[in-house]
């Protein structure tokens, strides 16, 4: 099977046994999204997965987690999900957890029992494509669902005990909706129980459906200062025991901190309020540099296309 998608990984999956599961995406239709457009939604087979598991085994410790490559390899029936875990068993008998990225619906459709069965082979944990809290951002960007789904489909992976990772896009909603959207995010997160919070901020990159609505005035991207006013509002609303982890290129300010932990919690936030007194709108367009962030992408992503 000729799979021509670049692989991807969140950040901190960079230690764990990466092995790709599937290309594509099967729903393909957020306005925003630059990863899996135009490739055509593929599967490796169980045996595939098996083989590979098993050349790259040894370069990694034991009770390596593994990291199962692709937009959303948690669509795959529940069978085929079984099978690839039977697979990875065999050819790493020891791994600590097993570890793949899931839209909100890919979980609905699958039953208690279902999920109680992947947990029970080894599948410890989704990253969900959660994204924000706020209806209408959701709906004016296509995710397909809303936060109630959201937070009803995460709290059936809390009752099979499969934990998890939320996604959060800092600037989603655009101009205006900052203050709203990091409100509704953390009263989002607030009610479930996420492993950990992830962040990137919102960047239009060419050739995507929210990119035509720029240009036909139709979307208008909220400035640095307000994505940054947005994290601010959403840490200071942000209550549930968890880890919020934005270290990624795309964010605004990258900070990583135990939101329980009182004292590291302040700290941040005054950090950041002093960002915003301290820097001009132009000075914070200039040192997020977005337009860098877009070139490092396009260099990237043709550097690993032409190998
Ligand atoms: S679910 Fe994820 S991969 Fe699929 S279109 Fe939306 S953002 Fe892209």
């Amino acid at each position: 099977m000729q799979f021509t998608e670049q692989t991807m990984r969140p950040p901190q999956e960079a230690h764990s046994l990466l092995l790709r599961a599937t290309q594509g995406c099967t729903y393909n239709d957020c306005h925003f999204c630059y990863v899996s457009r135009g490739y055509p939604f593929m599967a490796v087979t169980p045996q595939d997965l098996e083989n590979e598991a098993r050349a790259q085994a040894s370069f990694f410790p034991p009770d390596t987690p593994i990291y199962l490559t692709g937009a959303n390899p948690f669509s795959l029936p529940a069978d085929t999900l079984k099978a690839y875990l039977a697979a990875l068993r065999r050819a790493c008998p020891h791994f600590s957890e097993v570890s793949m990225q899931s839209r909100i619906d890919d979980i609905s459709h699958k039953t208690l029992q279902q999920l109680l069965e992947l947990r029970q082979l080894g599948l410890a944990h989704l990253y969900i494509g959660t994204e924000n809290g706020n209806d209408a951002a959701l709906k004016r960007m296509n995710k397909g669902n809303t936060a109630a789904q959201a937070v009803e489909q995460l709290h059936r992976l809390d009752e099979a005990g499969i934990a998890y990772t939320t996604f959060y896009v800092l600037g989603l909603g655009g101009k205006g909706m900052g203050k709203a959207c990091g409100q509704d995010t953390a009263k989002l997160f607030n009610q479930v129980h996420p492993r950990r919070v992830t962040s990137t901020g919102m960047t239009i990159f060419p050739g995507t459906p929210v990119a035509r609505m720029v240009e036909e005035g139709l979307y208008v991207q909220a400035s640095e200062r307000e994505k940054i006013e947005e994290l601010l509002i959403f840490l200071e609303h942000l209550t549930v025991d968890t880890l919020y982890d934005g270290i990624h290129y795309l964010n605004p300010l990258n900070y990583r901190l135990a939101i329980n932990n009182a004292e590291e919690k302040r700290k941040v936030l005054e950090d950041i309020q002093d960002i915003l007194r301290s820097y001009s709108d132009a000075d914070l367009e200039l040192m997020v540099n977005r337009r860098q962030m877009l070139s490092l992408w396009s260099l990237v992503h043709k550097t690993s296309a032409q190998r």
